[in-house]
């Protein structure tokens, strides 16, 4: 039982290889390292039955021998990213997605799919539910990611509908934990690394836009109970704790000794001013829910993220 994780080497993708070896799986993790990081798969160099390609998903796509399953997380996703690498996020939705599904009908292997609270893009409902289709601006600056996903979905239905192959989607709501890049310019490793380096924590806008923040084991839980379930059509994983980015920001700030100030700045264009999962589907499918409390999910966030200043300070300090 072979499985090939794409963007294996990223936060999700890294946590999802863990996962697949717990579970039994053999693993190909694919990366470009584009902004995935090797290190993030470094416990894995001795595991036998765990195998890291360094490969671009979106050039002409071969592996030798069978799978069973293909599960396509690569692609930039923090805002920063993506607008720093906008074709290269364009090609690993479409082309990446295309050479994904290409390889899993080869090998008769099902599909996953990594899609995104993003398809819903400033909603004007909330929660959101599957259902709704979305309130995204084609030509803005997050369309290179927000497009790229829902193209990815509809290639992924066709996929399903036109060669009967086994596919499944996921949309993927804010998700925090260790291994995310502590420069990855997403609210909260911006916060830590500003409390870190005895800087201001940038509030973008008035604060007042709403995220909900889930931790990465409870996001992996719910990918692997979709992975296994009969389900074809887009489910929501992600934690319904809604909040303003004000009250996140307090949240992490009050864990750094002298707190840190807080200053605005300007709203980026399109920032999604509520998001919410509704998880009704996700708790009627896949018996499924968040378990882990934000504080207790920071707590071990920010100890990563402390371990890693101090490695990346003592790099760059002169003997
Ligand atoms: N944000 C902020 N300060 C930062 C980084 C982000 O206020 O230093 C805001 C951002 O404008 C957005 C929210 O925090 O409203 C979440 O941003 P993130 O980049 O984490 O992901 P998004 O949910 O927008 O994809």
């Amino acid at each position: 039982m072979r499985a090939v994780v794409t963007g294996g080497a990223g936060f999700l993708g890294s946590h999802l290889c863990d996962r697949l070896l717990k579970e039994g799986w053999d693993v190909l993790a694919i990366d470009n390292l584009i902004t995935g990081a090797e290190k993030n798969v470094s416990h894995l160099a001795s595991n036998s039955k765990f195998r890291f390609l360094k490969a671009d998903v979106s050039d002409p796509l071969a592996v030798d021998g069978d799978i069973a399953y293909v599960l396509h997380f690569a692609s930039p996703a923090s805002p920063p990213d993506y607008l720093k690498h906008p074709i290269a996020t364009m090609k690993v939705g479409s082309i990446g997605t295309l050479n994904a599904l290409d390889l899993a009908l080869a090998k008769g292997a099902k599909f996953f799919l990594a899609s995104t609270s993003e398809c819903y893009g400033d909603p004007e409902i909330s929660p959101q539910h599957e259902g709704y289709w979305g309130n995204v601006n084609p030509v803005g600056p997050r369309s290179v990611y927000d497009e790229s996903k829902r193209f990815a979905e509809a290639l992924t239905m066709a996929y399903h509908t036109h060669h009967a192959l086994d596919t499944h989607i996921i949309r993927i709501f804010n998700t925090y934990g260790p291994r995310m890049r502590l420069n990855d310019g997403r609210a909260l490793p911006n916060f830590v690394f500003q409390a870190l380096s005895g800087k201001a924590l940038t509030i973008f806008g008035d604060g007042s836009q709403t995220r909900s923040f889930c931790y990465v084991d409870d996001l992996i839980e719910g990918i692997y109970r979709l992975s296994q379930s009969s389900e074809h059509f887009p489910v929501n994983i992600g934690n319904p704790n809604e909040m303003t980015i004000l009250e996140f920001a307090e949240r992490v700030r009050k864990h750094y000794q002298p707190t840190p100030r807080l200053v605005f700045e300007p709203l980026p264009q399109d920032d999604p001013k509520r998001r919410r999962p509704d998880i009704t589907k996700a708790k009627r499918l896949l018996n499924w829910e968040p378990k882990v409390d934000l504080e207790e999910g920071l707590i071990k966030t920010l100890d990563y993220f402390a371990k890693e200043y101090q490695a990346t300070q003592k790099a760059t300090t002169p003997a």
